[in-house]
């Protein structure tokens, strides 16, 4: 029996789980993929927002805000790469100046720092930026980082300090019975005193289990273009003046030095609706090209896309449901839901504790991010790692530098990485130039001989996307 069961391993339920870990809680994650941050934590801008934005008084401005500033300490305490890259928020006419200047007004209210300077400030800072543009808005604390590395190093964190991850096990039901919920997975029943969903897109899904929702999802697609990395074409955040329908198209320098342009912002049929369009994809091109000049597209390496989590109640959605208590849902989790994620941990983290008499646990101890990045060590540090272990020596993924060493590290670690995307996003081999095309048949044979998987049930990343159809002359799959 648990005494709290989280749904969903995105960067909500990691947050969730690492602020309850330290008390003397049982405390289950279910996740019904086959790797963590594999749902809307995997496909977005990676930003973390200054919080200027959203409307004062929202939980959307007050988390966003909050959620900024516990970034620092979180990223420090257990080592993740973030930057203060700092934003411009750009206006290219009269009427985008008027907004800039409201959103500044907007940014004191939330209590965001900002402030206003010149078109030529802004190029001086960015010379990439269009001569068109009038007046910036410039934001010193928006930051950025990799979302799934929250994930993977909360949890890493959170697994050596109790907490249990469940992969693969999809909720297919709730029901309460004497005050302890019975939640039934493909895998299994669970009992639990406290039930979290934080199942992103598929949140409503969860709640439909014990209640009827009050709020109907808007499914919201956005589009981008991946440019490789080291085009050095920006070094802050780049956001157009914003319009009802959103933040707009921007241009993001991301943690590893590629550049992301996009998103659109489209309403979709349903979640699994992330196709990427060519009209989407020239909406982008448009867009971006009247905020810069000289823009690299001859280095675009990847477009994908993104469904955001939208309802149509306008803020974030986190409450205990008065009908079903025990049961708190986070729905409509979207846009700057990665920013606020760490104020939605403690905010439901206080939710709990006010319900229940946990103790800090004596034996709780943080466990900083142990992950090797080869390529980020000076040469003196790589030879004392290739003398300790020549397999740090040989490199697997040419275009992002990543040797064999790292990826045993990864497969053997806490979180037991043995897909081809979950290793794709925890070290990074296929995440360069040529998209995997030389490293992913090597990363699949060390998979297999690291797990003793064999190498036709070694997965791209869900169930049923297996990389290979047969083995030659021996077995195959259907
Ligand atoms: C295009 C786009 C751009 C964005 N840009 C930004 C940005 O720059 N900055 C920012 O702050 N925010 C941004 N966001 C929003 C941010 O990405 C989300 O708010 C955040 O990732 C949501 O995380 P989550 O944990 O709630 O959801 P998810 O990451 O989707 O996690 C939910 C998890 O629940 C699992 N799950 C679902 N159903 C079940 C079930 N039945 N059983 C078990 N598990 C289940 C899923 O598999 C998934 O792993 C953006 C979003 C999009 C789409």
């Amino acid at each position: 029996m648990y005494d709290v069961i989280i749904i969903g391993s995105g960067i909500v339920g990691a947050c969730v789980a690492h602020y309850l870990v330290p008390y003397n809680l049982k405390i289950l994650l279910l996740e019904k993929n086959n790797e963590v941050a594999s749902g809307v934590t995997k496909a977005n801008s990676a930003i973390i927002h200054p919080g200027y934005d959203p409307k004062p008084g929202t939980l959307k401005a007050r988390l966003n805000v909050e959620g900024n500033k516990l970034y620092e300490e979180l990223t420090k305490t257990l080592n993740i790469p973030f930057k203060r890259t700092g934003s411009l928020t750009v206006a290219l006419n009269e009427e985008e100046e008027k907004e800039l200047i409201n959103l500044h007004e907007r940014g004191k209210v939330n209590g965001v720092e900002t402030y206003l300077i010149s078109g030529d400030e802004a190029r001086k800072r960015e010379p990439n930026l269009s001569d068109n543009i009038r007046m910036a808005l410039y934001a010193p604390t928006t930051g950025i980082l990799a979302p799934w590395d929250v994930v993977f190093a909360v949890l890493e964190n959170a697994i050596v300090n109790g907490l249990e991850l469940r992969l693969n096990n999809e909720v297919k039901s709730i029901t309460k019975e004497n005050d302890l919920f019975k939640v039934t997975t493909n895998q299994g029943e669970y009992l639990s005193k406290y039930v979290i969903n934080a199942a992103g897109l598929h949140a409503i899904d969860i709640t439909k289990m014990v209640s009827t929702p009050d709020y109907e999802m808007v499914y919201t697609r956005g589009q981008y273009y991946l440019l490789d990395r080291d085009t050095n074409f920006v070094e802050s955040v780049i956001y157009p003046t914003p319009t009802k329908l959103g933040k707009g198209i921007l241009i993001v320098p991301t943690i590893h030095g590629n550049i992301l342009l996009g998103p659109t912002s489209e309403t979709v049929p349903s979640a699994t609706n992330d196709e990427v369009t060519k009209d989407g994809l020239k909406y982008v091109k448009d867009n971006v090209n009247k905020m810069a000049k000289n823009v690299p597209y001859e280095h675009v390496i990847r477009e994908f896309s993104g469904v955001r989590p939208k309802t149509n109640a306008g803020d974030f959605i986190i409450r205990e449901l008065d009908d079903v208590p025990g049961f708190i849902e986070l729905a409509g989790i979207e846009s700057p839901g990665l920013s606020a994620a760490p104020a939605i941990g403690i905010m439901v983290r206080d939710m709990i504790l006010a319900k229940v008499d946990a103790k800090l646990k004596e034996n709780y101890k943080i466990r900083p991010f142990k992950r090797q990045m080869i390529m980020e060590k000076t040469p003196e540090e790589i030879n004392e790692l290739v003398k300790k272990n020549p397999k740090y020596g040989k490199i697997i993924c040419r275009c992002e530098h990543i040797t064999e060493g790292e990826i045993i590290d990864a497969i053997n670690g806490p979180l037991k990485i043995n897909t081809i995307d979950g290793i794709k996003r925890y070290l990074r081999p296929g995440a360069g130039r040529c998209q995997g095309g030389f490293c992913q048949v090597l990363v699949l044979d060390i998979i297999a001989r690291e797990t003793g998987m064999r190498k036709l049930d070694i997965l791209l990343n869900n169930q049923g996307s297996n990389i290979l159809a047969a083995e030659k002359g021996g077995a195959k799959n259907d």
